[in-house]
């Protein structure tokens, strides 16, 4: 089995294994004065596993759960707030927990455990120090425009009529989503679009050879706070849209629950606005205006 190595951990004198986590990690951190706690911590996890693969496996799966339901909780409070009440764009209840929570232990579980050798495979790094921040935000950045091609071809897909009543249907059972809805729909779906979370740095790492595992969690993270987000139900003021216009956002995607067609990307308003497959009174109104224009055009020649 592999297991990380001295040197990926920043060792570089001699380490006897001792049997507590926290006994690593002070052993590690003798070495290691200028690695931040979180490398530390992180090198530290990998030594005492003494198992990379199961290290990876369990680390992503604690994190997934732990940053998907913390995610909601905020929203679940709001929704409790009468004051961000007005906020809300519509109204609706939920009693999902327990399929998002099955997908997680079934199709998402495989995905989870088989990102490590997979990737590890094409070039992964996993050692301290972490790559910087700079270059994570690109990479991120990057995961970010694939994840959400993959996204708006795979659900345009998915709502053709037999793939729509077969798979992505149940997705749309709650027309007024909320944060938890986010990856409320059919196992076969949640693995699919998982694809394009998981498959994007894959796909890069075997053409670059250049990603960090630290890299991966952040974007996973990142990803699950705009799904959810934009399952949230919630416009603000101070939504992020309003600062990147081409960011979809909570309105882009709850007027896709509201009307069934239209909005299939994921983070960015740009294919369905290339495609002409905006949904909603906005994107109604900008269809109008550009006939009327085109007409106005045509009894001007
Ligand atoms: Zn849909
Ligand atoms: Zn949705």
């Amino acid at each position: 089995m592999a297991t990380i190595n001295a040197t990926l951990a920043g060792l570089t004198g001699a380490f006897s294994q001792p049997d507590t986590y926290l006994g690593v990690f002070e052993e590690v951190t003798k070495q290691n004065i200028q690695l931040n706690i979180v490398e530390r911590a992180w090198a530290a996890w990998y030594l005492w596993m003494q198992n990379d693969i199961l290290a990876t496996g369990i680390m992503s799966f604690v994190m997934h759960e732990v940053f998907y339901f913390g995610r909601c909780i905020p929203w679940m409070i709001i929704d409790r707030t009468p004051f961000l009440n007005k906020y809300k764009i519509q109204n609706e209840q939920w009693e999902c927990a327990s399929l998002v929570l099955l997908s997680h232990f079934t199709v998402e579980l495989p995905q989870i455990w088989l990102f490590h050798p997979i990737a590890t495979y094409f070039g992964m790094d996993y050692g301290v120090p972490f790559p910087s921040i700079w270059k994570m935000a690109m990479h991120i950045a990057i995961f970010f425009v694939m994840e959400d091609t993959w996204h708006y071809w795979l659900h345009r897909a998915l709502h053709y009529g037999p793939l729509y009543k077969n798979i992505h249907k149940l997705h749309h059972t709650y027309s007024a989503p909320f944060g938890l809805a986010a990856e409320y729909a059919s196992p076969l779906e949640v693995m699919l679009l998982a694809l394009g979370t998981v498959g994007s740095p894959i796909l890069w790492v075997s053409l670059t050879g250049d990603l960090h595992l630290f890299t991966m969690y952040a974007w996973i993270v990142g990803r699950l706070f705009q799904a959810i987000d934009s399952h949230s139900g919630y416009d603000f003021p101070w939504s992020l849209r309003h600062v990147l216009p081409f960011w979809a956002g909570a309105e882009h995607h709850d007027i896709h629950h509201e009307r069934f067609i239209g909005n299939y990307a994921s983070s960015f308003r740009w294919w369905d606005y290339m495609l002409d497959t905006e949904s909603g009174p906005e994107a109604a109104k900008r269809r109008r205006e550009r006939k009327m224009a085109a007409l106005k055009a045509k009894k001007a020649q």
